[in-house]
């Protein structure tokens, strides 16, 4: 049986457990502190699959069926406040229609999404300022997933399947011919497969195994929005990035019926925020932060008296070029590393990670084809060290 060894147990390495099982693997999950503890478990939560890359559309429509899944057999829970992508032109108003066939073609219908104007967005979000606006993409079946219970679910349905989790951090690699030896805190774990799933810690890990993967860590803040009082309406997810823009952009959505959750939203790497070490990264969102949002919501959710509090920060784990780096190390196939979901792994990294043990176990994958964009061959790296 072909043995395979997980490093991270957040929503990508969970979902490659999960798969690898799936397909016959002996795997074993191994994480330095337990599922969720690095990026997975600080997130905002939201699912959707109103994006606009065809690819990107595919996987978060897999993913979310793999939510579906989990909600009806496992009792996943998914809060359905539904997910608003501003157009803020006309044409990018046509892109979002073209999103809508790309996910007419995969089956989804107007239960998924739907283009509303001006008014539509009106109705659906009172108290936001529209004027501006071209119109938008709205998903009434995306809304909140806590990163924690579905990594949790994930490593449960993985152990189901007959995966092994093991908490403790990998401190070494060796190779013993084809064999790979992983030296943790709690022994040695042997493999013919390594999955490196470690996010924001995914160069440090492929230093540990030989391997160059340029993962680019950088703090992203998240602040909390208390109202004077409920709205009476639930405020959906309103993203007001539009992905091919430059910079960031504000994002929100209700936490509970007076308190927003929001902050700002990019799939890039931000050039004048730096690459931190994970190990030692900012753990107080900054008073301008807080500020800046504040300022974006006054203008453009002018609710009299909300009060703006900071809420806590992460590490979106981005590559280079902002694009996902999932599939086998050309220096060494035997690794296969899937990391880079930035500010996108709550929805898409299950899916990630299924893609990863697809790899890993058969060569090629199979839930989704094309995806071979993001391979780590694209980027110059050292490869494997002997
Ligand atoms: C503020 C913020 C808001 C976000 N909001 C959203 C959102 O609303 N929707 C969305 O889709 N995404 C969101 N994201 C992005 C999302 O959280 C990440 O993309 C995702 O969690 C990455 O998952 P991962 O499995 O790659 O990494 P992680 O969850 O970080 O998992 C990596 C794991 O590797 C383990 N590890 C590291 N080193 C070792 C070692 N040596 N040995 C063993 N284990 C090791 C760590 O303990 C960790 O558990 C947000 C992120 C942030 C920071």
């Amino acid at each position: 049986m072909l043995r395979i060894a997980v490093i991270g147990a957040g929503t990508v390495g969970v979902g490659a457990a999960r798969r690898a099982a799936e397909l016959g693997a002996e795997v074993t999950v191994v994480d330095r502190e337990g599922p969720a503890s690095g990026s997975s478990g600080r997130s905002a939560a939201i699912y959707n699959v109103q994006t606009v890359d065809p690819l990107h559309v595919e996987l978060r429509t897999r993913a979310r069926e793999l939510f579906f899944e989990l909600e009806r057999t496992r009792g996943l829970p998914l809060r359905k406040i539904g997910n608003l992508r501003v157009a803020w032109t006309d044409a990018d108003l046509e892109v979002l229609r073209g999103v809508i066939d790309v996910q007419r073609g995969l089956g989804l219908t107007e239960e998924d999404s739907v283009i509303l104007d001006r008014d539509g967005i009106q109705r659906l979000v009172p108290d936001l300022v529209t004027r501006d606006l071209a119109g938008g993409l709205f998903g009434p079946r995306d809304g909140v997933i806590d990163g924690v219970y579905l990594s949790h679910t994930l490593l449960h349905s993985a152990i189901d399947r007959g995966a092994r989790y093991v908490k403790a951090r990998v401190l070494d690699h060796r190779k013993r011919g084809s064999e790979h030896v992983l030296v943790t805190e709690q022994g040695e774990i042997v493999a013919d497969v390594v999955v490196n799933a470690a996010g924001a810690w995914a160069g440090k890990v492929g230093a540990i195994l030989g391997i160059e993967v340029p993962v680019m860590p950088q703090v992203h803040d998240i602040v909390k929005a208390r109202l004077p009082e409920a709205r009476p309406y639930t405020v959906p997810m309103v993203n007001l990035y539009m992905p091919g823009s430059d910079g960031e952009a504000l994002y929100f959505r209700q936490l509970d019926p007076t308190t927003l959750l929001a902050g700002f939203h990019t799939y890039e790497v931000l050039e004048d925020q730096p690459i931190v070490d994970p190990d030692d990264f900012r753990q107080v969102v900054e008073p301008s932060y807080t500020e800046a949002v504040r300022a974006a919501l006054a203008e453009r959710f002018p609710v009299p008296g909300i009060e703006v509090v900071p809420g806590w920060t992460g590490l979106y784990p981005l590559s280079p070029d902002g694009e996902f780096i999932i599939g086998p190390e050309t220096g060494d196939p035997t690794i296969v590393t899937a990391t880079g979901l930035g500010g996108v792994g709550v929805t898409s990294g299950s899916m990630a990670g299924y893609l990863a043990a697809e790899w890993a176990v058969l060569g090629e994958t199979t839930t989704m084809t094309g995806v071979e964009r993001w391979l780590p061959s694209r980027f110059e790296t050292k490869g494997a060290v002997a």
